[in-house]
């Protein structure tokens, strides 16, 4: 693990430390390493790059743990306009949705998360597509479980994410093992206690291998969210071992995290899913991309003090 790691997820919430990065001379650089860029258009001719390197795309509209109900709807209204274009441009069967739900609402009130989840759900249908809930700390994986049940009532596509580091998650993904069940299965990026998560790495790898064993084997559409060319390796071959067929099953990276890994593994057929970030907001998101690897530290000092 990054030694750094307290040190920078701290930062993740430091406005001075965001005005540097903004306004260093490599910030720039290596902001749009990890984000796409601030706008729709931006983030459609990502998916339109992507799409012709055989990628998939998921979007994430950057924002997270709004107080604000109008800044939640601002967020609402970024989704919605970012379905539209991506109809428009005949990319919706290459992309869907991210949503944080603490973006659209969730810390006002587990209702008004799901009113606005529900009419992205209900607009990325419409143009052929689906959404992800994206899964944030702990105190929060109840609350999005709950939202996610009551969203796949009438969206069954809508798909969840599951943290392979957190005590409870292989009870989770037992339950969420159903037939055509969308889930995402990563390690978990957020500081986590002890009282609820490994902390050794080791175990977080078991952890996560647990749990692809149990969505393979109830029949669930597992998303293998991992750069860990181990657990690459291995997902792909307990997939093979329950009979699952490329396109049975994805795998997914972070938009410029191990690019040539990624088309590699679409040229051997995989569906391969890019997480795309885009938006104003893009600190916390880079703050946490930083903090999994000492080497993107060592790159991050660099690029802030070279042109
Ligand atoms: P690690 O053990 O971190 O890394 C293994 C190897 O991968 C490294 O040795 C290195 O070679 C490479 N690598 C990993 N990270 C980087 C990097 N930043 N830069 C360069 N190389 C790298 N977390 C959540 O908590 N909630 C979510 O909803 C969520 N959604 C995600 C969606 C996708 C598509 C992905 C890929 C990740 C998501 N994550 C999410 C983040 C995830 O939990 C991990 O923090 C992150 O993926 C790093 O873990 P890893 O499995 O890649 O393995």
């Amino acid at each position: 693990m990054n030694p750094l790691r307290p040190l920078i997820l701290a930062a993740a919430g430091n406005d001075t430390i965001r005005q540097a990065v903004a306004t260093l001379p490599g910030g720039r650089t290596l902001v749009s390493r990890f984000v796409a860029g601030e706008t729709t258009a931006d983030a459609v001719r990502t998916v339109r790059e992507l799409a012709g390197d055989g990628l998939h795309a998921t979007l994430d509209y950057l924002g997270e743990d709004t107080h604000d109900k109008d800044q939640a709807e601002v967020t609402v209204l970024a989704y919605l306009e970012l379905l539209d274009a991506l109809h428009g441009a005949g990319l919706s069967d290459r992309a869907e949705v991210s949503v944080k739900l603490s973006a659209v609402g969730q810390l006002l009130s587990d209702r008004l998360a799901l009113d606005n989840a529900w009419r992205i759900c209900a607009a990325a249908e419409q143009c052929g597509t689906t959404l992800t809930l994206d899964m944030e700390d702990h105190r929060t994986t109840t609350g999005t479980l709950d939202v996610l049940e009551e969203l796949r009532h009438t969206w069954p596509s809508a798909g969840a994410v599951l943290q392979s580091y957190l005590h409870r998650t292989e009870r989770d993904a037992r339950k969420l093992a159903t037939a055509g069940s969308r889930v995402r299965l990563c390690k978990g990026a957020y500081a986590e206690p002890a009282e609820v998560a490994f902390g050794d790495g080791h175990d977080v790898d078991l952890s996560y291998v647990r749990c692809a064993n149990a969505l393979l084997e109830g029949g669930a559409y597992p998303m293998f969210a991992t750069h860990d060319p181990r657990l690459v390796e291995l997902v792909g071959e307990r997939a093979r071992w329950y009979g699952r067929q490329p396109g049975e099953f994805e795998y997914q990276m972070l938009y410029g995290i191990r690019p040539d890994e990624q088309r590699r593994l679409a040229e051997a057929g995989h569906v391969v899913r890019v997480y795309v970030p885009y938006g104003e907001q893009w600190y916390g998101y880079l703050m946490r991309r930083l903090a999994e690897r000492p080497a993107n530290t060592a790159f991050f000092l660099h690029a802030l003090v070279s042109r």
